[in-house]
């Protein structure tokens, strides 16, 4: 059986140019690249290119980029560092819908003594901004950083980076951005932008698993968050990820190139397979603003399903998607995006996110809307709660 896979959001295939670029580095061009001999400086001469593409792909420049280990590792090291150097402020602003990297480690801080405040979201998940300028305003000499996603992994909502980035500036406030599902969909421009750190990872844009960036604003101070040997100027210690970062930079270059076709052939097909959904299947709805939203994203309730259930009976025909529920806790609750947006019970259960590449084709935007109607039906007609 063929796959159809719309679950980009999770993770993406490596493109086959980014692993062709990777493999010598596996085998022959096994140097470390802060050896003095050539054979090791050849290697930090790709890595070089790399940090360039990479750079390329946000308008950074290659001095601003620091290797991680992935978008995790870079969202922890941005709000450490900010930490560790403001000790003496002790709050931080973050929003109610981002990811488990940023939120989780918030909540944790929360325990140490600091306070955190989450910045609600309205019903289309678009950030209710008024109580983070009025805190900006009051609490201004405290926060030691504001930490706001780019654009939701769930909902694909995004959220206005440049307009908090530019008043977090006036005030004088740290601002970082989780640019982890951004990237590669919608063009980035940290100049224009003015944020001052922002998080990337690999595996969401056709790269490896395991590879990330923390892009740092030239003249913003970084204590490292790994701290070891003088790799990345010092701000990350650890011998580099040689081919995962050579891959990470095709895999950059292939974004930017890329970002036009987002735009207009996967957004077509997204909003192809939101259309037909929401016309085929009764009592169904788009969560989440749909204007200011990444054109790869569908998050899409059926009312009175259960969304694993509705995985599973996908699975049986090669379709593989994400539910809104928090299953990776082990509960089967809504996630606490739908919950952030006050999403019907009902319909939060039952919700689907599509997300898609530019892999993905009409022909399998057709087999999801044939598929689809006939397995919300049979779960229909065995729901207590389908009333209808
Ligand atoms: N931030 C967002 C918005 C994400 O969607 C993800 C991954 O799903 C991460 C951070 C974590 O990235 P990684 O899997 O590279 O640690």
């Amino acid at each position: 059986m063929n796959i159809v896979y719309t679950d980009n959001n999770a993770t993406t295939r490596v493109a086959p140019e980014v692993l062709e670029e990777m493999m010598p580095y596996f085998s022959d061009l096994y140097g470390n690249p802060s050896s003095m001999h050539s054979f090791g400086g050849n290697v930090g001469r790709k890595l070089q290119e790399a940090r360039e593409r990479v750079a390329d792909l946000i308008n950074a420049t290659p001095l601003e980029i620091v290797f991680t280990s992935c978008g995790t590792e870079s969202d922890n090291a941005a709000i450490m560092a900010a930490i560790e150097l403001n000790p003496e402020k002790k709050h931080i602003i973050t929003s109610a819908v981002e990811h488990p990297a940023v939120k989780n480690l918030c909540a944790h801080l929360e325990t140490k003594g600091y306070t955190v405040t989450y910045l609600p979201v309205d019903r289309e998940g678009r950030l209710e901004s008024e109580l983070l300028y009025s805190t900006m305003e009051s609490k201004a000499d405290d926060i030691a950083i504001i930490s706001l996603m780019w654009a939701n992994n769930e909902t694909g909502v995004i959220f206005p980076v440049e307009e908090v980035a530019r008043r977090a500036s006036d005030k004088g406030i740290l601002f970082h951005t989780d640019a982890v599902q951004a990237a590669g969909k919608i063009p980035i421009d940290v100049k224009a932008s003015g944020v001052d750190m922002l998080s990337l990872s690999g595996h969401k844009i056709h790269a490896p698993k395991g590879i990330g960036v923390l892009y740092v604003k030239n003249g913003i101070k970084f204590p490292p968050f790994l701290k070891g040997g003088h790799q990345e100027r010092g701000r990350r210690g650890g011998t580099e990820n040689t081919a995962s970062i050579i891959g990470l930079g095709k895999a950059s270059e292939l974004a930017k190139g890329h970002l036009g076709e987002m735009d207009t052939r996967i957004r077509g097909l997204r909003d192809y397979l939101e259309s037909e959904l929401l016309a085929r299947i009764p009592s169904s709805s788009v969560n989440g603003e749909r204007r200011d939203r990444l054109p790869n994203t569908l998050s899409i309730g059926f009312d009175a399903v259960e969304g694993e259930s509705i995985l599973l009976l996908m699975d049986q025909v090669g379709i593989c998607a994400s539910s809104g529920s928090a299953c990776t806790s082990g509960s089967l609750d809504p996630s606490h995006v739908l919950m952030a947006m006050k999403v019907p019970f009902e319909s939060a259960h039952g919700t689907i996110r599509f997300s898609l590449s530019l892999y993905n084709t009409k022909e399998e935007m057709d087999h999801i809307i044939e598929a689809m109607p006939p397995i919300i039906e049979k779960l229909r007609a065995i729901s207590p709660f389908w009333k209808k």
